[in-house]
């Protein structure tokens, strides 16, 4: 079924599985053993989800998915290195996922931690510090537009993370602009779980025909 989503109705599918997940009314799709064995050959999820790792993030939960639909790659802050990178190239380019979703949330404590680490603050301990380095770009560049809401840096590191993410991986870029593949940006709120769109590269682009 999926082989044939585009990248508009991929990002239909998630925000229709969040809406479950916000009205209490979840369907916990494809969790079941028939699901589990139909998978056994092969996986050919509708999205890679690369988000913060919160625990509160919960990706097949929030989006209320479940066995071999969502490709997810988390780290602390949604900060990007080669691994990162590569994942995301790997869902796109090898099981062609039509669309990318960057998750950032609010009260991030990697964006909280860089924040204070601006200020004038501890810039982190052991690998906390390459997490903090890494959000460092967004902070500042949120605090150059005069941001002052935690709302705002949250956006603003979303948006940086999906234009970083567009930079670094050709292979997306060459995707997203072939209509193959769209790149959101989600900012997700902890309190009602809601989902929502800051940022879209190539969501209602029509396939280049190959
Ligand atoms: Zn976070």
């Amino acid at each position: 079924m999926t082989d044939t989503l585009t990248p508009r109705e991929a990002f239909e599918m998630l925000l229709a599985g969040n809406q479950r997940f916000i009205t209490g009314a979840p369907e916990h799709p494809n969790q079941d053993a028939a699901r589990r064995a139909q998978l056994a050959p092969g996986q050919n999820p509708f999205a890679v989800l690369f988000g913060c790792s919160d625990s509160r993030l919960a990706a097949e939960i929030i989006f209320d998915r479940g066995l071999g639909d969502l490709f997810v790659v988390r780290t602390a802050g949604h900060v990007m290195g080669p691994e990162v990178l590569g994942s995301v190239e790997y869902g796109v380019s090898v099981l062609g996922c039509p669309l990318v979703v960057v998750l950032g949330h609010d009260a991030c404590g990697a964006v909280a931690a860089t924040r204070a680490a601006v200020d004038g603050g501890a810039t982190g301990e052991g690998f906390v510090r390459d997490v903090i380095e890494r959000v460092t770009p967004s902070v500042l560049a949120s605090r150059a537009a005069g941001h002052v809401e935690d709302a705002d840096f949250i956006d603003e590191h979303v948006r940086c993370s999906v234009d970083l993410l567009l930079d670094r991986s050709r292979a997306l870029a060459e995707a997203v602009d072939q209509g193959r593949t769209a790149v959101v940006g989600l900012a997700y709120r902890l309190t009602d779980g809601t989902a929502r769109l800051v940022t879209a590269r190539g969501l209602d682009q029509t396939p280049v025909p190959v």
